[in-house]
């Protein structure tokens, strides 16, 4: 890929818009989203997505979550829907489950699948199914990634559709990505122009490639992110702008760039080393409300 060809560009406050709210507006008309996650072990993921998903405005959040953990996740949530799906004695999705996530998809905009989804093989094979079934748009976040080990053949298959992957360093590397020659630009660039998607590479720096060869680079965010759970959050803000209707190229910088401002806000006020992913959340709405 020609750097020179496609330039890349540098996402600052600046870039940062988000409409007033129509007076007559209702929860309709700001997104159904559904989040697939969770299981025995990780019950926080797909409840820090939740959130972080209403924090940032969305209408309606639904959640599927095998049925052993879906008291422990819904018991920590007010405003998003818990739906139990049915799991194995591991306490991951059993192959049931992707029909019963396809149907309560189906009434939703676009869905988030795997925070916390575990990586059991029938967890990995519902996702594919459902990658395969799923005519919306699709944010695959942690174990979704996962899924695709192997298998990247179902993610090429989704030409056309959107698909938004959002890997760190070593989930990028599980999905076949090169970071050999440590340029990172050049990697995410080339993975979203080969497999038609809009590939999220986290890190110091994020980076947003797209498949026409775009690229932005992320300027907030700070080490105090650095913490099991920063992911989720993002991905929740992720879901929840592509939700609201603003296009891909808009909303996914727009949500890299909210997620490291509400980070340095967390850094400012309670200090890299104290600060939680669910402070991120917490300092969410001040951010977004500065640039409406
Ligand atoms: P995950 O590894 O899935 O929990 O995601 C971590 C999130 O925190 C990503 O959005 C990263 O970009 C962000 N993050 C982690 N470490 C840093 C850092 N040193 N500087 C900026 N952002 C970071
Ligand atoms: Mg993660």
């Amino acid at each position: 890929v020609d750097a020179q060809e496609y330039p890349v560009q540098s996402v600052e406050a600046d870039d940062i818009h988000l409409p007033h709210r129509q007076l007559d507006a209702h929860k309709g008309d700001f997104g159904k989203v559904y989040i697939l996650g969770g299981s025995v072990g990780y019950t926080g993921a797909p409840a820090l997505a939740a959130r972080a998903a209403v924090r940032t405005g969305t209408g309606l959040v639904n959640l599927g979550l095998p049925a052993p953990v879906w008291p422990i996740v819904a018991a920590k949530l007010d405003e998003p829907m818990p739906h139990p799906l049915p799991a194995g004695k591991d306490g991951q999705l059993s192959l049931e489950a992707g029909e019963a996530a396809l149907a309560q998809i189906s009434s939703c905009g676009i869905c988030l699948l795997g925070p916390g989804l575990g990586r059991s093989n029938s967890t990995a094979a519902v996702v594919r199914h459902l990658l395969q079934e799923i005519r919306l748009p699709v944010v695959l976040d942690a174990d979704g990634i996962n899924a695709l080990e192997g298998h990247i053949d179902v993610l090429d298959a989704r030409q056309g559709l959107h698909t938004v992957l959002t890997p760190h360093d070593g989930e990028f590397a599980r999905l076949g990505g090169d970071l050999s020659d440590g340029d990172r630009l050049r990697a995410a660039r080339t993975f979203a122009m080969e497999h038609t998607c809009c590939l999220v590479l986290k890190g110091h720096r994020t980076i947003t490639a797209f498949p026409d060869g775009s690229a932005y680079i992320n300027t907030t965010g700070n080490p105090g992110m650095a913490k099991g759970g920063s992911g989720d959050v993002l991905s929740g803000i992720i879901l929840s702008l592509l939700g609201q209707g603003f296009p891909a190229r808009q909303a996914v910088p727009m949500a890299v760039w909210l997620h490291g401002a509400a980070g340095d806000v967390c850094a400012q006020e309670i200090g890299e080393y104290g600060m939680t992913p669910s402070d991120l959340i917490d300092a969410l709405p001040a951010v977004i409300r500065k640039h409406v």
